[in-house]
């Protein structure tokens, strides 16, 4: 994903969430460091140095190699504690997460409405489908994070990440109540290919050892969503990204579309 050039990732090893399709599995797994049954937990003084370091303006990112709001949250309470330092040092977070926790009311009122920004992911419609692949909060209950933080004023966006065309109800995703929305299109390779039950024959386009949908197809799918005000599309191949930066993404500067100055 293509972010904001002063935005940094605080990650950590393992995640509970266990998607099948999970990145960072992908490449733990090989080096046998995957435990989702016992993720590691991140060490609150080594974040806080870390935090220190970063200079004025710089936005982190939770949630890239693990989710900040794995159940264990509600225990050790780490990004609660992080998220409170973030705020003193006056220090800009976007979470990106599967969870519902998200929402929480003791994490509402925490969160500071000029360094927070939200990515709430979906990757389909179905509570009975995501369940075979993801350990997550189920899509309906994340989809009423995403309102509640909506609702509350907070910046937040739908992910649609990947967005697999099958697997979404278009009805459902237009009703939800927040106006952005951000769209990764599946990337295809041989570890992807295990987990989802879909048509791999239209992934035609090949670039950076994945295959990618034409982009042609990929503006037919685009144009089933239409219950956004903004948005944005963010992409791996050049000639997609070009499209579109210059035709669909709602800040041409950043496809993320954070809302920065508060
Ligand atoms: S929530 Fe994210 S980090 Fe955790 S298993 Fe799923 S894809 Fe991986």
């Amino acid at each position: 994903m293509q972010i904001s050039n002063k935005t940094r990732h605080l990650s950590d090893v393992g995640c509970s969430h266990d998607c099948k399709y999970c990145y960072a599995k992908s490449l733990l797994n090989f080096r046998g460091l995957w435990n989702p049954q016992n993720p590691s937990i991140a060490n609150i003084e080594k974040l806080k140095r870390k935090i220190n370091k970063l200079p004025k303006g710089t936005i982190v990112r939770l949630g890239g190699m693990t989710d900040c709001f794995q159940p264990l949250e509600l225990y050790n309470r780490v990004t609660y504690k992080i998220i409170k330092y973030l705020n003193k040092k006056k220090i800009g977070y976007l979470i990106v997460t599967k969870s519902s926790i998200v929402s929480n009311d003791e994490y509402l009122k925490i969160y500071d409405k000029n360094l927070a920004h939200f990515q709430i992911t979906i990757t389909t419609t179905d509570d009975n489908k995501s369940v075979q692949y993801e350990k997550a909060s189920v899509p309906s209950e994340r989809i009423k994070a995403i309102e509640k933080l909506y609702q509350c004023g907070f910046d937040v966006q739908v992910r649609l990440s990947p967005f697999i065309y099958e697997y979404i109800d278009f009805d459902i995703l237009n009703a939800i109540k927040c106006d952005k929305i951000l769209i990764e299109f599946l990337r295809v390779n041989h570890w992807i290919k295990q987990w989802f039950n879909i048509d791999y024959s239209k992934y035609t386009v090949k670039h950076a050892g994945y295959e990618h949908l034409p982009l042609s197809i990929k503006k037919e799918c685009l144009k089933k969503i239409t219950g956004f005000n903004q948005i944005s599309v963010c992409e791996d191949v050049d000639e997609h990204f070009e499209y579109w930066k210059n035709n669909v993404n709602y800040n041409k500067k950043d496809c993320c579309n954070l809302k920065l100055g508060g």
